[in-house]
């Protein structure tokens, strides 16, 4: 069997055509989305992710606002630019670029961030509205693996679902978004004893430990869905500078039943969950405005975010 690829690139293509749409819609009620991307440092990763995210936004409409902070920024100042940001109309969704510069807690800085605007989904109050299976704004990247899975079709209820790394931006928040959808899942991690007897098992396998070639063809299962979110530059061999995930993918694929490629898979689609927040939150806010009473929409503990 050879694996159908699940196409990223075109997916999140196709998402974006409709958000053009939504995009005139909010227009016609006079509301631009608008995104604030924080920088603070000058990584040079993080700087390409950053360009990638505002490109994003000027093809889609939407308007950005790039705040490039040095290095040596107190935390105060941070925090002071995103209560800045939390009180702006034209901002609907604020995203603080990571890592951050040692000095700076990214936990006061996630928090401080309007649930109204956490667009990445890392706020406390999101990260537990996936638990009960209500947040606001889903993680972008989890989120993105949620629709490329749609793509095949597959109903994901009862099925053994093998996550690889349980970091808090990937691994964790998947996991419970197939809980939510009634998979059967397994977390697996760095410090998981016999990985292949785990992902043997699956019929889903979710993949995003940052490792190139840990899963190989003989760690499948005949037919299983593989999708892979690692994102890995190699440094030596013939192929130094090649951009890989973490699965080989050249022998999974005559495994799996449906596999994504790297790069072309879940890459593109995470930029394109982040503008879906985004637009998501300009349309909250733009009926929040029309409700007549806040509490209807909301929780109380919202008011004050
Ligand atoms: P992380 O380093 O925060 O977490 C990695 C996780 O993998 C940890 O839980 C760790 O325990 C686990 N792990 C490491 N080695 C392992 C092993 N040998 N066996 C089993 N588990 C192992 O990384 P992250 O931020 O979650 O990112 C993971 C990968 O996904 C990276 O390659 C990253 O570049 C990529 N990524 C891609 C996107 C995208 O848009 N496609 C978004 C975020 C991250």
């Amino acid at each position: 069997m050879t694996a159908q690829i699940i196409d990223g690139k075109a997916l999140s293509k196709q998402l974006r055509v409709g958000f053009r749409e939504r995009v005139d819609h909010l227009a016609d009620q006079g509301v631009q989305p608008g995104l604030a991307v924080i920088l603070v440092g000058d990584n040079p990763a993080s700087r390409v992710y950053v360009g990638n995210k505002i490109k994003a936004c000027e093809e889609c409409g939407v308007r950005s606002f790039h705040i490039a902070l040095p290095a040596d920024t107190p935390q105060a100042e941070v925090l002071a630019t995103i209560a800045r940001l939390n009180a702006d109309p034209a901002v609907h969704g604020i995203l603080i670029q990571l890592p951050l510069p040692p000095h700076i807690e990214p936990r006061a800085v996630l928090e401080a961030i309007s649930v109204h605007k956490d667009v990445d989904g890392f706020h406390l109050y999101n990260v537990g509205g996936l638990v009960v299976g209500n947040t606001i704004f889903p993680p972008c990247t989890p989120y993105g693996v949620q629709l490329l899975l749609d793509t095949t079709g597959t109903d994901v209820a009862g099925k053994n679902v093998v996550v690889v790394g349980a970091s808090n931006i990937v691994g964790k928040p998947m996991a419970l978004m197939l809980l939510q959808r009634e998979a059967t899942v397994t977390i697996c991690h760095a410090k998981t004893r016999d990985l292949a007897q785990h992902t043997i098992l699956a019929d889903i396998l979710i993949v995003a430990a940052g490792k190139p070639g840990l899963i190989v063809p003989q760690m499948v299962k005949q037919g299983a869905i593989v999708i892979d979110v690692g994102i890995n530059r190699l440094t030596d061999g013939p192929n130094a500078g090649k951009i890989v995930g973490d699965v080989d993918f050249d022998g999974v694929k005559e495994k799996a039943s449906w596999i994504t490629p790297v790069p072309g898979g879940v890459g593109p689609m995470t930029v394109t969950m982040l503008i879906e927040n985004t637009l998501r939150s300009a349309e909250r806010t733009l009926r929040m405005r029309q409700a007549d009473d806040f509490q209807e929409w909301e929780a109380p503990i919202l008011k004050n975010g």
